[in-house]
């Protein structure tokens, strides 16, 4: 019997349902048998072959995820399973070692991919905005959607960078971790989510 991929999104709080509705749609369109549901709490780690972390409001979420149990299990199963997890905007801020950030929230991160990140970097007269980017592996262009985004200033180790708009970073990977600053489950464009599901 083919194994069924199970997909997780984490339901804190952000872009969760969109989430869900594009993989669902990625599993359906290239013929791969899976399920997509929401994370709410421990028990359904152990369910899940990959993780999505949503954008949102990386405050609140970093902290939820904390006091659920989650970051550690999260953490633990990423390092132990290597787990397969995208992160979009808040959760491209998560998955960071580093962070730079004005608001001098205490944000937890995961320290699973080797890199720095800025919250809000874009500034406010460019808090949204969309662009066509390029992505290598992704067939050119993309457009991107960015909403009060992040930035990736630095990565080290085996992160690899994967679009950039000027110098600035956008989307990076280690191994099987993506992490982009933009808001792939607000467009139809599936080639994020296939792209991610090649990770997995
Ligand atoms: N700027 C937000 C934050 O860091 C993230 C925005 C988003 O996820 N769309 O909380």
């Amino acid at each position: 019997m083919v194994k069924k991929i199970s997909i997780g999104v984490i339901g804190i709080q952000g872009a969760i349902s969109e989430h869900v509705a594009i993989m669902q749609n990625t599993l359906k369109t290239t013929d791969t048998p899976g399920t997509v549901f929401i994370v709410k709490n421990l028990g359904d780690i152990n369910k899940i072959d990959a993780l999505i972390l949503p954008g949102g409001e990386t405050t609140t979420i970093s902290k939820i995820l904390y006091k659920l149990g989650l970051h550690t299990a999260i953490a633990k199963k990423i390092k132990e399973n290597n787990l397969p997890v995208m992160g979009t905007c808040a959760g491209c801020v998560i998955l960071a070692s580093e962070i730079i950030d004005d608001i001098k929230d205490d944000v937890k991160l995961l320290h699973a991919i080797d890199m720095q990140v800025e919250r809000n970097a874009f500034g406010r007269q460019k808090e949204s905005f969309e662009k066509n980017i390029n992505i290598e592996g992704v067939h050119h262009p993309y457009n991107a959607v960015f909403i009060r985004a992040p930035v990736i200033r630095k990565i080290w180790g085996k992160t690899k960078v994967l679009a950039k708009i000027n110098k600035k970073i956008v989307m990076a990977r280690q191994d099987n971790l993506l992490a982009l600053s933009f808001h792939p489950e607000l467009t139809n464009d599936l080639r994020i989510h296939n792209y991610f599901l090649d990770m997995i």
